[in-house]
């Protein structure tokens, strides 16, 4: 709240500043300088035209204004002056992909509240239109970020504010950057064809970072884009709605759960939202339950002479429970051998 009163006060105080410029000042009223929408935007320069120019520093050095050309201003994050910030010195490799190998999964938290966007922070959609190649298990192996359609040479662009970890070549990413944020997320953009950045700088949301290809482990052009908390990757897709180019809240409560390979984006229902109450401990014992459930599961792999009825007195089951397990399985369904089945 204090950090939020210095903020508007230094506003007020920015803007006596301007009006008593002489070169603004001499200009008719309605040609003084007017602030920009400053909630964010998927374009980041969309209310104003005009180049910027200049740069004033304000309040605590964390916000810096822009001046455009055309006397239109917005307010951008000093991400400098993040430095100090531990989120930008622990874990920080610069050569490797994921450097948190000391934290298991166990060890995050069942819950993290991430601010992903503030009133000086934007948000730049790495792609506005259809993800062709969604996060999970995909033809049998770990897909762990999203495909986007991407021509080479298009400009690609950070999607939030931060600074640059990691850029260079890699076997399966190709040309691929990591750029970590202030919030402990980092995003991840592969298969480039050229880089424009090294690591150690500083970016805002919407800088270029290098132009899209099809380097490393690709079939053709396109960016494999992805999101990652403590060296954990989860669906990009949770916070981000690619149809309409838009973050999907300016908060994400991010679940443990959430970053697994098997854990896709699913439109958030009401017990979601109800689950956002629940305590601490009744969130353990909540997963504790799924990992009984999970731990119980039984599978069955189909051999040369298997029936379903045969199958259901081995496990002690029915086969009217065996199907109501696997969707698509009826009695009548031929089993073809070396197809696993959920039997328990
Ligand atoms: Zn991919």
């Amino acid at each position: 709240m204090k950090r939020f009163s210095v903020l508007i006060l230094s506003l007020i105080i920015c803007n006596i500043a301007l009006a008593q410029t002489d070169s603004l000042s001499t200009q008719r009223p309605d040609s003084l300088a007017r602030p920009d929408d400053i909630t964010p935007t998927l374009a980041i320069f969309a209310k104003g035209n005009g180049a910027p120019v200049d740069t004033l520093d304000v309040g605590d050095g964390r916000v810096r204004i822009v001046l455009r050309d055309d006397n239109t201003w917005y307010l951008i994050k000093n991400v400098e002056a993040l430095e100090d910030e531990e989120v930008f010195s622990e874990n920080w490799r610069e050569h490797i992909v994921n450097p948190y190998i000391g934290t298991p999964l166990d060890s995050i938290p069942y819950r993290v509240t991430i601010c992903l966007v503030d009133s000086v922070s934007r948000f730049v959609c790495p792609h506005k239109g259809r993800v062709f190649s969604k996060f999970g298990i995909r033809r049998g192996r770990k897909h762990t970020g999203c495909d986007v359609p991407y021509p080479t040479g298009t400009p690609v662009y950070c999607a939030f504010d931060g600074r640059v970890r990691l850029a260079e070549r890699h076997k399966g990413y190709g040309l691929a950057i990591v750029v970590r944020h202030e919030n402990g997320l980092e995003t991840l953009y592969g298969h480039l064809s050229r880089m424009d950045v090294v690591p150690g700088q500083w970016v805002h949301a919407g800088d270029l970072l290098g132009l899209g290809g099809s380097t490393g482990r690709s079939s053709g052009p396109h960016l494999h884009f992805e999101t990652r908390y403590c060296g954990h990757a989860f669906d990009p897709e949770w916070i981000i709605d690619f149809e309409r180019g838009e973050l999907r809240k300016n908060v994400f409560v991010l679940k443990r759960s959430y970053l697994s390979p098997y854990s896709r984006y699913v439109p958030e229902t009401i017990d979601d939202e109800e689950e956002l109450y629940l305590t601490e401990e009744q969130i353990k014992a909540e997963e504790e339950r799924i990992a009984r459930e999970k731990a119980a599961m039984k599978y069955h792999t189909i051999r040369a002479g298997d029936t379903l009825s045969g199958i259901a007195v081995k496990y002690g089951t029915s086969v009217s429970k065996i199907c109501s397990l696997n969707s698509g399985l009826k009695p009548t369904t031929t089993l073809s051998i070396g197809r696993k089945i959920r039997v328990k």
